[in-house]
């Protein structure tokens, strides 16, 4: 028998959804980042729902893969260790997936450890910013406001306009928080191709998350070559057309084609654990990929020309 699941459980699909029984969600966070569910809980919400595996991708920590493994065990479902990484690839960001990754590698924990570092560092100066211009903001209370979340930029945003310093949110971001306005202060990142290899040697394979529309094909035969083996080709944030396109560029560069939910909250309209899903196959080359540098090849004859080499994903 099942073992029954804890009535707080909020992380809840509609009644009719059922996805495919071998498919995974490859992309779920949890208190242990940004997310408002325990690692308990989405797994929970994983198994309820029929999954047969799921990925706890949580913000540069695998500090969640401990307590989940356990819970998993205990629902018959698998937990695929991964880890979300906070990196830069040609001065912007991009968030590179590893899934299964081993959680007590070194030289990952180092890593993301200074990543998180860093994220203190720079929610304590855009504190300091705002008080600097005038505003009545202090670490404690947005603590105290936002008990169980990785504090950001949103979350000062939020403060303020709860505080009636700003009308809205948004209005934060324009007058302060934005990029080049007085409080914003850059985050801290990982240079891609040593997030690949941090991954790599954690024994995981790395996959790009969400990758941004305008993503040129050049930049991901970069990527390519420093070792990426995947992408992920559906999601919350995806147009149906973006999707097509990413995954048509997917199978021409050999990469695997994953999707996960991106689960944070069950607030969030269409987005529950199970929501978005890997198919079997694509798991299963995810599983088989081989460790190390990528030895398969990309297609010569397609991919050497310099049309494609400079066209756009968007
Ligand atoms: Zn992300
Ligand atoms: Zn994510």
């Amino acid at each position: 028998m099942k073992p029954q699941a804890s009535k707080a459980i909020a992380v809840t699909a509609p009644s009719r959804y059922r996805p495919s029984r071998d498919a995974a969600d490859l992309h779920v966070h949890t208190t242990h980042s940004d997310g408002v569910c325990s690692p308990c809980e989405v797994v929970v919400a994983a198994a309820r729902v029929g999954l047969a595996a799921l990925a706890i991708t949580d913000h540069d920590t695998v500090s969640a893969l401990g307590v989940a493994r356990r819970e998993a065990a205990r629902w018959g479902i698998e937990l695929i260790g991964g880890v979300e990484l906070t990196c830069e690839y040609e001065g912007r960001e991009l968030h590179l997936l590893g899934h299964f990754i081993l959680d007590d590698d070194p030289d990952l924990l180092e890593a993301m450890a200074v990543l998180r570092n860093g994220r203190v560092d720079r929610l304590r100066s855009i504190v300091s910013r705002l008080k600097t211009l005038g505003l009545s903001i202090e670490e404690k209370s947005l603590k105290r406001a936002f008990p169980r979340a990785v504090l950001g930029r949103r979350h000062v945003a939020e403060f303020l306009a709860r505080t009636g310093q700003v009308t809205n949110p948004q209005k934060a971001f324009l007058q302060y928080l934005g990029d080049g306005r007085p409080a914003c202060v850059e985050k801290l990142r990982l240079e891609a191709g040593r997030a690949i290899a941090l991954i790599e040697a954690a024994g995981g394979i790395a996959a790009l998350a969400h990758p941004p529309a305008d993503l040129r094909e050049l930049t991901l035969r970069t990527l390519i070559e420093l070792g990426l083996r995947a992408i992920e080709v559906d999601g919350p944030g995806f147009s149906r057309s973006l999707s097509r396109r990413i995954k048509a560029q997917a199978d021409r560069l050999g990469l695997i084609a994953l999707a996960g939910s991106d689960f944070h909250a069950p607030d969030r309209p269409g987005r529950w654990v199970g929501a978005i899903t890997t198919p079997h196959d694509q798991l299963e080359r995810l599983r088989m990929a081989p460790k190390g540098r990528p030895d398969h090849a990309i297609n010569p004859v397609l991919d050497r020309s310099s049309a494609a080499l400079n066209q756009s994903v968007e």
